[in-house]
């Protein structure tokens, strides 16, 4: 049991606390009992060369160093004709040029003569190689910086591609809720004028850019045609108002509410053909109905010559009504 207040200094001695290994490129992760232990024995663990020659590497290049140490013990290349002489690697020169079993085979005074001049080229090589070190590690970093130059950008792409992404995904949605809205009105227009049409008759004719508050009932295939609910028939002043926007549904005369109550007997004349347009035909109209102009109200005509201007009952018409 360790009291809280004890708690930071007990971390730093306890057992058990997970510690990251030290050496450099080594990514294990060990309690720290058993750090002594993975220290032994990790490849990254910094050694100083066994045969002392003051070199310093990792353990994992070892084996490496031992193939090239000056100081390495090395067999003499004479040993598979049966010379003992282990010699470190600087002095195997001074061994071979005095080996017996050497200078008794001709194959190995060969082999010493291509030794000497190797040992000769070797500060060299050892020189260039330090230098191409040098110039592979620079590009190395050259390298490393352009990969996360680059990495920020694709990132940045990324974002950017994804905003936009987004943006056009909203816009989309926006452009279908018109869409639908688009149709449901018409669904809506359409659905109106069609049930109108069933009960007045046929040729349902719109205008005023108010599609779904003006019609008219033509007389001309049937003489008789019932007002839908939630319309009445146009007043007369209404019905002259119409008359002057132009609107003619080919036929001569306008039906008004007038007409049936019998104040205003004169139907509306709509083009200029005999008499002025929105003035009063000069025959009366026979026309009666069951309830005058009010909603299913039955109309009857004695000829289909005639027809109605309906408008929906709670929208303002053009003009007050005249009955
Ligand atoms: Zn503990
Ligand atoms: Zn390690
Ligand atoms: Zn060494
Ligand atoms: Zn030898």
């Amino acid at each position: 049991m360790v009291l809280r207040k004890d708690m930071k200094s007990h971390l730093e001695v306890c057992h058990f606390t997970m510690l990251k290994c030290p050496n450099n490129g080594c990514d294990a992760s060990v309690l720290r009992k058993d750090m002594e232990n993975h220290i032994a024995t990790c490849p990254y663990t910094i050694l100083t060369c066994p045969d002392h020659c003051d070199a310093k590497f990792q353990r994992r290049e070892l084996e490496v160093h031992k193939e090239a140490c000056p100081n390495h013990f090395i067999p003499c290349p004479a040993a598979p004709l049966g010379c003992d002489e282990t010699t470190p690697r600087k002095d195997l020169l001074k061994h071979t040029s005095s080996c017996p079993i050497i200078k008794i085979h001709p194959h190995f005074k060969q082999l010493h003569g291509q030794v000497e001049i190797l040992s000769h080229q070797l500060p060299l090589v050892e020189r260039r190689v330090e230098k191409l070190e040098y110039v592979t590690a620079h590009r190395f970093e050259e390298l490393m910086m352009l990969c996360k130059s680059l990495q920020e950008q694709v990132i940045d792409l990324t974002k950017k591609t994804n905003e936009r992404f987004v943006e056009v995904n909203r816009r989309m949605d926006h452009m279908d809720e018109r869409f639908m809205r688009m149709i449901k009105e018409r669904e809506t227009r359409f659905n109106n004028l069609h049930k109108n049409q069933a009960v007045i008759g046929s040729d349902l004719r719109t205008f005023l850019n108010e599609p779904s508050e003006y019609c008219v009932g033509n007389g001309t295939t049937e003489t008789e045609g019932r007002i839908p609910a939630g319309w009445r028939l146009a007043t007369k002043e209404e019905t002259i108002e119409a008359t002057k926007f132009g609107v003619t549904f080919n036929t001569a005369t306008l039906v008004h509410s007038g007409c049936l109550a019998n104040t205003h007997p004169n139907a509306i004349c709509t083009s200029t053909y005999r008499y002025p347009g929105g003035g009063d035909f000069d025959f009366s109209n026979s026309c009666t109905a069951s309830d005058q102009g009010n909603p299913n109200s039955l109309i009857k005509m004695e000829s289909g010559s005639k027809k109605f201007l309906l408008i929906r009952i709670g929208k303002v018409g053009v003009a007050p009504p005249i009955m």
